[in-house]
């Protein structure tokens, strides 16, 4: 049974009560964990707490070498926590990899960082004193919370841990209850190199009760969510009246925009990759594709090409080339959602080109799979346009001009990322003023680079993450003046 991490040592849940974690693929116990609740919570604020003055205040050097090291650990350990990560979450084997690899790559760029926090000097005026001059000190916020969602849960518990750590923040991690088992290896790893008893820790459990708890609590400075716009929405009556700094990285629908002068392969290429990757399970993945009229049939004849290469299977065994593999969804309720959401698409007169059923086959009535789908015709009322789509179904739109893709694009209530496929410095340009999103890619794949801030507008939540940007989070600036040494 897995143990949650509190203080600097495996723990089980106060009640001694526990749940089981399942394989998407085949409904397999993988293993069980704690099932922490608001007790459980307030132990990991304790010992944060207790931990925060000499975590502040350990060495920049030292406290990056501590990062590096637990990088080095993790590194050790690939081949197990990839295949762990495939256990609980679904993804591929290769798509797991490839997040730790993002986690570690994010980590790394943070420990590179904590030697290079610096305020800021500000000339003042002399009217009160001619001598005094300003200072702008960083001083870390404090406790800090991250809560974490089950779609990628490495690489976003790291957008919190990696910043955390390095502004000299002790941080509690709160996976999904679907995704705790990775998380916990790790932490314990990132542990082992000698962190301070409570300056990583991660607790096990429910949103509703353990979450609650834990951004809520008065010790607690500053509250890291990924998740649903609905979450967001708790958090910010639960936090904000506390006024914590609060970070939401939310929902999205994503739009792609595809000009006739694009380079039309590698725009397929990204539509393919932005909406299927994760079995679709991606806040920041293409959801919906706008395509000028003059490559419609074109582009769409090339995607449907490469979307019937698709094959859902057990992420931990490979397709056989030149077919892919693309696991199960992650929870029979997150399927029959998206089953729901192409139903009404369809009652409303989409047409379904490819995909969008459940597959037979050997075992696949056991996992969560659904064959990836791509619907035209698709009404602007459909839920496929309203809602978030969590899964691998892609909507494709004609349209005849910039104009009307992006004031298509633009009439969502999301705002994470966007993407413009032209070699058009005018439509890019257009593209980039007009389009409201927190990211925009010109002919690039939607990715969050961990060298760029990341984020969204509208309901996509508040503030960022990545980026040297994230640090100003768990930073507090102190205005200082100095009066002048006589
Ligand atoms: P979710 O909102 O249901 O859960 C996210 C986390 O919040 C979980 O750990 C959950 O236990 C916790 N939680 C739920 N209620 C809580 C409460 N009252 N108090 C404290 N914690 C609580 O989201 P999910 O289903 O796990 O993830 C999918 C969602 O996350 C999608 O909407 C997706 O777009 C979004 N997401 C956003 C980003 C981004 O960076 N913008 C990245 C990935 C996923």
């Amino acid at each position: 049974m897995a143990q949650m991490f509190v203080n600097g040592e495996w723990s089980d849940a106060l009640s001694g009560e526990t749940y089981v974690v399942k394989n998407p693929a085949n409904g397999e116990a993988v293993d069980s964990v704690p099932l922490g609740g608001v007790d459980d919570a307030q132990a990991a604020i304790e010992a944060a707490k207790a931990a925060f003055g000499g975590w502040a205040s350990t060495a920049p050097d030292e406290r990056a070498n501590l990062l590096r090291a637990g990088i080095a650990k993790v590194k050790e350990n690939m081949r197990d926590l990839s295949l762990l990560l495939t256990k609980e979450q679904g993804k591929p084997l290769m798509e797991a990899g490839g997040e730790l690899h993002h986690f570690l790559h994010g980590m790394q760029f943070y420990a590179d960082l904590v030697s290079k926090i610096r305020g800021e000097m500000a000339p003042l005026p002399p009217a009160m004193n001619p001598k005094s001059y300003g200072v702008l000190m960083p001083f870390p916020v404090g406790v800090s919370v991250g809560i974490v969602p089950w779609n990628f849960p490495i690489t976003l518990m790291g957008t919190k841990v990696g910043p955390a750590l390095a502004a000299g923040c002790p941080i509690i991690i709160k996976p999904a209850s679907t995704t705790p088992l990775t998380t916990l290896k790790i932490v314990s790893l990132l542990n082992e190199v000698g962190l301070p008893p409570g300056v990583l820790q991660c607790v096990t459990g429910p949103g509703s009760t353990l979450g609650n708890e834990l951004i809520s609590h008065p010790d607690v400075r500053r509250v890291a969510l990924t998740g649903s716009s609905e979450t967001g929405q708790r958090v910010m009556q639960v936090a904000g009246p506390k006024f914590k700094r609060i970070t939401l990285e939310l929902g999205g629908s994503d739009p792609m925009i595809v000009c006739p002068d694009a380079d039309l392969r590698k725009a397929v290429n990204g539509a393919m990759i932005g909406r299927f990757w994760n079995a679709g399970q991606a806040c920041l993945a293409v959801k919906r594709l706008y395509l000028f009229e003059e490559i419609y049939d074109e582009f769409l004849a090339a995607l449907l090409k490469k979307v019937e290469r698709y094959e859902p299977g057990d992420g931990q065994t490979k397709a056989e080339k030149p077919r892919i593999r693309m696991g199960p969804l992650h929870t029979e309720s997150q399927r029959v959602e998206v089953q729901d959401q192409l139903a009404d698409a369809v009652e409303r007169g989409a047409e379904v080109l490819v995909g969008g059923t459940i597959p037979d086959g050997d075992g696949m009535d056991k996992g969560y799979f659904y064959n990836p789908a791509v619907v035209a015709n698709v009404s602007e009322q459909s839920r496929l346009v309203t809602e978030e789509v969590f899964g691998p179904v892609l909507p494709v739109f004609k349209v005849s001009n910039l104009d009307e893709a992006i004031a298509k694009a633009n009439a969502s209530a999301w705002g994470l990322g966007a993407s413009i496929w032209t070699n058009n410095m005018k439509w890019a340009n257009q593209a980039v003023r007009e389009v409201e999103s927190g990211m925009l890619w010109v002919n690039q794949i939607h990715y969050g680079y961990d060298e760029m801030p990341f984020g969204g507008v509208k309901t996509s939540g508040i503030g960022r993450e990545h980026g040297p940007e994230a640090l100003d989070y768990y930073l507090e600036p102190k205005s200082v003046v100095f009066g002048g040494l006589d």
